[in-house]
C-alpha cells in the first residue's frame, strides 16, 4: 500500500474479518486463526483505503458544520410523523409502528414486520437529511437491501441520495465529537452509519 493505514486489530470469535470505522480510524475483528493484518491490508487494502478517504473527507466537514440545537424532540416526532406520511403515499406501502429511542450504532432502522425506529438525535439534523432518511426507511418496507432496486426507488425522489449519505457521515461524527464521552459508532458498512 502506498501510504501506511492506521489501524487497531483484536481478535474475536468471528468467522471472517470484521472492519469497522467506529472512531473514525479502522478497526479489524479478526478470527482467532487464520488471517493476519497484513493478509487483511493485502486483500482489502483498495476498499479500506476508499472507504478511510470517505471518513477523513466526513470528519474534515465536521468543521464547516453545525448541529440544529432548536429542535426539540417532539418537534422531531411532529416532523418525523408527517415525512413517514409522505413517503407511504408517494410509495404506496404502509409501516406498521414508529418507535422513537436514543441509538448509538444507526439513523434509524427498519424491522421485518415493519416497524420503524427513529434515533431521537435525528433532531439535531438539518430537515432534508431527516426527509432523506424516513424516505430511506420507508422504501426497506419494499425492499430490505441494500441493493439495486432499493437505490433506483431512493434515486426517484433523492437523486443527491450520495452526498446526503455523505452529510449524514459528517453529521455523525459531529454529534460523536460533541458528546465525547459517550461515542456513537457508524454501523452500516458500505453506506453511512444509518440504518437496516
Ligand atoms: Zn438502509
Amino acid at each position: 500500500m502506498p501510504n501506511a493505514q492506521e489501524y487497531t486489530a483484536v481478535y474475536r470469535n468471528v468467522k471472517h474479518p470484521r472492519l469497522e470505522f467506529k472512531t473514525g480510524t479502522l478497526l479489524m475483528i479478526l478470527p482467532k486463526t487464520g488471517w493476519t493484518p497484513e493478509q487483511v491490508l493485502e486483500k482489502y487494502g483498495k476498499w479500506i483505503t476508499r472507504k478511510q478517504e470517505t471518513i477523513n473527507t466526513a470528519i474534515q466537514q465536521t468543521t464547516k458544520t453545525s448541529l440544529i440545537k432548536t429542535r426539540t424532540e417532539k418537534m422531531l416526532r411532529t416532523l418525523v410523523n408527517r415525512y413517514v406520511e409522505a413517503a407511504q403515499k408517494e410509495l404506496n406501502t404502509k409501516i406498521n409502528k414508529i418507535y422513537f429511542k436514543k441509538m448509538k450504532t444507526k439513523w434509524a432502522s427498519h424491522s421485518k414486520n415493519s416497524n420503524l425506529t427513529i434515533n431521537t438525535l435525528l433532531k439535531f439534523l438539518p430537515e432534508d437529511l431527516i426527509s432523506y432518511i424516513i424516505y430511506h426507511e420507508i422504501a426497506h418496507n419494499i425492499e430490505r437491501k441494500h441493493n439495486e432496486t432499493f437505490w433506483n426507488l431512493i434515486n426517484r425522489k433523492h437523486p443527491d441520495y450520495q452526498t446526503k449519505e455523505k452529510n449524514l457521515l459528517t453529521y455523525w461524527f459531529l454529534i460523536q465529537k460533541t458528546q465525547a464521552n459517550n461515542p456513537l459508532e457508524p454501523n452500516c458498512r458500505t453506506k453511512s452509519p444509518h440504518r437496516r
